[in-house]
């Protein structure tokens, strides 16, 4: 079967990796004989909306699958901060689409403007965003991923050390079980720390990334080979 036949669902029950140019399809939810193997084509941290807009525009379908029917997790990812009196739904749904503007205008800046710049749009984002949004909102998260990515870039490892810690925790109850997101988020936390000496915190981000990459690329695979002499290297 080729791996482009595939249908999308965002409760997918197979990952797709590449081992060279050869694709591999690894389940990642427990199937039986006659289930549908399903992949997905976005990234799943969006809620059902963000999600389906993306299918539109890139494949021209709207996703039917059980979550984008039950909308079960759009509330933990557009989570708003607990008050007494309880924040307006309208300030929330202004806030939301200003989330879903600055992701749009940040993609837009990432090419034109210098990484001071850049650090200084996901901060104010974040800034206006974190009077209403939990720090575990998906568009805190995106914004505070972009800043991570400026920060590495920059070589202020701290800095990037501080967003991935707030990133890792709902990326891991946000994404399904074997994620590379998530597996991908170790592995940079894990070499960031050891690059400041931080060894156990380290070697433990790189394990939990081994962990789900044994899941989603096969424990053969080339990346799997290289990650665990990285980690032996460190003992
Ligand atoms: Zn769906």
């Amino acid at each position: 079967m080729s791996v482009a036949l595939i249908n999308h669902s965002c409760l997918p029950s197979v990952i797709v990796t590449y081992n060279g140019t050869m694709a591999e399809v690894r389940a990642v939810q427990d199937m039986n004989p006659g289930d549908e193997v399903l992949i997905s084509y976005i990234d799943l941290l969006y809620p059902t909306d963000d999600r389906n807009d993306r299918l539109r525009e890139s494949y021209y379908f709207t996703c039917d699958c059980q979550e984008c029917k039950t909308k079960s997790k759009d509330k933990v990812k557009l989570k708003v901060h607990k008050r007494s009196d309880p924040i307006n739904p309208e300030v929330i749904s202004n806030m939301v689409r200003y989330g879903r503007n600055a992701v749009r205008e940040f993609r837009a800046a990432k090419h034109q403007k210098s990484p001071s710049e850049l650090l200084e749009i996901c901060e104010r984002s974040l800034d206006k965003m974190g009077a209403v949004f939990d720090d575990s909102n998906v568009y805190m998260l995106h914004m505070m991923y972009q800043a991570m990515g400026v920060c590495l870039y920059m070589e202020d490892l701290d800095g990037a050390i501080s967003y991935g810690e707030k990133i890792l925790k709902p990326y891991c109850q946000l994404y399904p079980a074997y994620s590379l997101n998530v597996s991908s988020m170790y592995l940079k936390l894990g070499r960031l720390y050891l690059a400041l000496d931080r060894h156990s915190t380290g070697l433990s981000a790189l394990k939990k990334a081994l962990a789900i990459m044994e899941v989603a690329h096969g424990k053969d695979h080339q990346y799997l080979t290289a990650l665990r002499k990285e980690i032996a290297s460190q003992k």
